[in-house]
C-alpha cells in the first residue's frame, strides 16, 4: 500500500487522501473537495511543502 499525503478537511476534520479530494487547476490553483461533507475550499493549504 502506497503511502499518500493526505489532507484534513477544515470543516468536519476529516483525514483523506489528496489524490481523491484535490483537483489541481491549469493557473496551479488547488481546489479540495470533501468526499464526507462535500465542502469545497479553494487553495487550502498542504503539507507537501514549497
Ligand atoms: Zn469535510
Amino acid at each position: 500500500m502506497r503511502k499518500e499525503p493526505t489532507v484534513i478537511c477544515p470543516v468536519c476534520q476529516d483525514q483523506q487522501p489528496m489524490t481523491r479530494t484535490l483537483t489541481a487547476q491549469s493557473n496551479q490553483n488547488v481546489i479540495f473537495t470533501c468526499a464526507r461533507c462535500h465542502e469545497t475550499i479553494r487553495n487550502i493549504e498542504t503539507n507537501k511543502g514549497e
